[in-house]
């Protein structure tokens, strides 16, 4: 392993930037371009006409312009994720951004695409899907890999691989005080990762069908697909040991329902503008960074879910989309402040 792909920060949460290429309709408005990359771990904005001057700088654990594809993105932010979690480990990616600056891209990948092996367009799921077989081999009695697909809305969850269309999950803390039990949700053993890319695309697909009933279900819901993988291991004194490691990836709903004042604004949380899953995971990862006493979990239904893979023994990884238009700009500022603020 190369020294840039270890995660670099001391509390396993690791920042990147995605920035892709300005799209037909920002072209079509001409609206210049404001995002520039003066380094493999820089994002410089424009803010005025004075560029040098006014150059907004932020740093992050890695940068991505337009250029970086698919498979680059893989190599360089799951690749090592994978690592730990055939260790044995839990761990998380977060796509965090505007509404249609490529966080399902990123996650899943073009669905037009039929998700070869490592055809150009799939996301971070189908390849992890992909490698994660070729590294593990055939799953029998003593390893198994299971996925499930969440879908969460106005803190409500959804069984995407439910055959039930109204199949609602629930989460309870565990009997024994520790973590949370889901109950009510699928999760389905595979044995191929052809057979994991078609749970993600039947999932998705049920997601646009109730996406399109409800035009805002797209940009302030989010989705869970998570993979866990159990191997049965044999210890030095005969024992026999589960080895259980789980990735969750996490398609977050659009950063610009955070609300532009935040927690402050009173009448927009009562609006419900305000999306308290994504509030909330802010709030956790600050806690986190700062090794605060108190991580506020249980303050929303995305972070009681994944709190066994947030915090302790367990690495996190957000990137941040972006667009590198003038006319998304504040937005993008507002992406980049709550990324850095995970730093
Ligand atoms: P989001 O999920 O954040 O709302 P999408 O992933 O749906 O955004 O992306 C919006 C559009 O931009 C899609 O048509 C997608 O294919 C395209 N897109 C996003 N990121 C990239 C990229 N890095 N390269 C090429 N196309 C992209
Ligand atoms: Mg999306």
């Amino acid at each position: 392993r190369k020294a840039e792909d270890e995660p670099s920060s001391e509390a396993n949460i690791n920042v990147v930037v995605r920035c892709r290429g300005r799209s037909e309709r920002e072209k079509a408005e001409n609206s210049s371009i404001v995002v520039s990359h003066p380094s493999t771990t820089e994002v410089a904005l424009s803010m005025g006409p004075l560029a040098s001057a006014e150059n907004k700088i932020y740093t992050f654990d890695r940068t991505f312009g337009p250029e970086a594809d698919q498979q680059r993105i893989y190599d360089h932010v799951v690749a090592p994720l994978l690592n730990e979690v055939l260790d044995g480990y839990n761990c998380t990616i977060f796509a965090y951004g505007q509404t249609g600056t490529g966080k399902t891209y990123t996650m899943t990948g073009d669905m037009s695409d039929n998700f070869g092996s490592y055809a150009d367009f799939a996301g971070i799921i189908p390849r992890v899907l992909y490698k994660l077989f070729e590294r593990f081999g055939k799953v029998d009695g003593d390893r198994s890999v299971k996925c499930s697909f969440i879908e969460l809305y106005n803190e409500e969850l959804r069984d995407l691989l439910s055959v039930e269309d109204t199949q609602k999950v629930k989460i309870f803390d565990a009997a024994n005080g520790k973590g949370v039990v889901v109950q009510g949700m699928e999760e389905t053993y595979i044995m191929s990762a052809a057979q994991g890319v078609k749970l993600l695309q039947t999932g998705s697909d049920k997601r646009q069908v109730a996406a399109t009933k409800c035009n805002d279900l797209s940009s302030r819901s989010h989705t869970v697909f998570t993979i866990t993988i159990s191997a049965k291991l044999i210890a030095e004194d005969g024992e026999v040991l589960v080895r259980t490691g789980k990735l969750n990836l996490v398609d977050l709903a659009g950063s610009e329902n955070i609300g532009r004042s935040g927690a402050e604004n009173k009448r927009a949380r009562e609006a419900g503008m305000i999306n308290q899953s994504l509030l909330t995971l802010g709030r956790v990862i600050n806690a986190l960074v700062d090794k605060s006493s108190h991580i506020p979990y249980r303050e929303s239904k995305l972070t009681r879910l994944l709190q066994d893979s947030l915090g302790g023994r367990t690495k996190t990884t957000i990137i941040a989309t972006i667009s590198p238009a003038k006319i998304n700009l504040e937005e993008t500022m507002s992406t980049l402040d709550y990324a850095a603020r995970a730093k």
